[in-house]
């Protein structure tokens, strides 16, 4: 499972997060949804170990790791804004993680070409990142995170730039990744549709605070309040 206890965020004297508890478990796909600066992505980066927490700690499976670099808690995250190494071929930052680790060629072959055949990317393996579209490139670094196969997942809009179909057949893809790996996965989305298709649970955050969390269906036909109703679009 993975815990947050507590997590708390200031950006000076704004308390983004007030104290916030969550627990996902494993093999759980989460849907993170909310309006915009509701505190979705702060969240994720807390998780990660990337945003400095005012209070509270995360575990894994029991294990505290909120003091860990985010380099040693056996996460991935994809980025809203995702930064590929302009000098790298697609290839190689795909699998520059796996490289540092000191993992064995034969298994990064087998997991790049798997990655590359995932995410609509073959053919693609010796370009650069200027040589690539938006949603190439977003695609990228999805297989960076996905090469890894880590035992949590954090997602932060990974589909927004994809065109609908890529779109439908990525959030397949990811979400049969996820169950293969048996990983743990939260995922943030503004798309209704991805969020009631991929989830087991959906939270719901505004202003840092969870409204609700349920299965897309719960949520859906029993909003918790009107917020939720109205976010969700439920009927009344
Ligand atoms: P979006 O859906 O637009 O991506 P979000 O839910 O991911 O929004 P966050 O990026 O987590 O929202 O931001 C939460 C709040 O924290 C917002 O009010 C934002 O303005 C504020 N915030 C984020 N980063 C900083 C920062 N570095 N300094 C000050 N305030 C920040
Ligand atoms: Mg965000």
């Amino acid at each position: 499972d993975v815990t947050i206890q507590g997590f708390q965020k200031f950006y000076g004297s704004v308390e983004v997060i007030p104290p916030l508890d969550l627990e996902i478990r494993t093999g759980e796909f989460v849907v993170l949804v909310g309006p915009s600066g509701s505190g979705k992505s702060t969240l994720l980066r807390m998780i990660a170990g990337l945003e400095k927490i005012d209070a509270g700690t995360v575990s894994i499976d029991g294990e505290d790791i909120t003091g860990r670099d985010p380099g040693d808690r056996d996460m991935a995250m994809v980025f809203q804004s995702y930064a590929l190494y302009p000098h790298m071929t697609v290839a190689e930052n795909m699998t520059f993680a796996l490289r540092m680790r000191g993992t064995g060629d034969a298994v990064i072959r087998e997991r790049l070409t798997e990655a590359l055949r995932m995410l609509s990317l073959e053919g693609y393996e010796n370009r650069k990142p200027a040589q690539l579209s938006g949603g190439q490139r977003q695609r990228v670094a999805m297989g960076r995170a996905i090469v890894r196969q880590p035992r949590v997942f954090l997602f932060d809009e990974p589909l927004s730039n994809l065109d609908a179909k890529l779109r439908a057949r990525t959030r397949l893809e990811l979400r049969e990744l996820h169950d293969r790996l048996g990983a743990t996965s939260i995922f943030v989305t503004h798309d209704q549709i991805e969020a009631m298709t991929m989830a087991d649970r959906i939270v719901l955050l505004d202003h840092g605070r969870i409204q609700q969390i349920g299965s897309p269906r719960e949520i859906y036909e029993e909003p918790r309040n009107r917020f939720v109703a109205s976010f969700i679009g439920s009927p009344e």
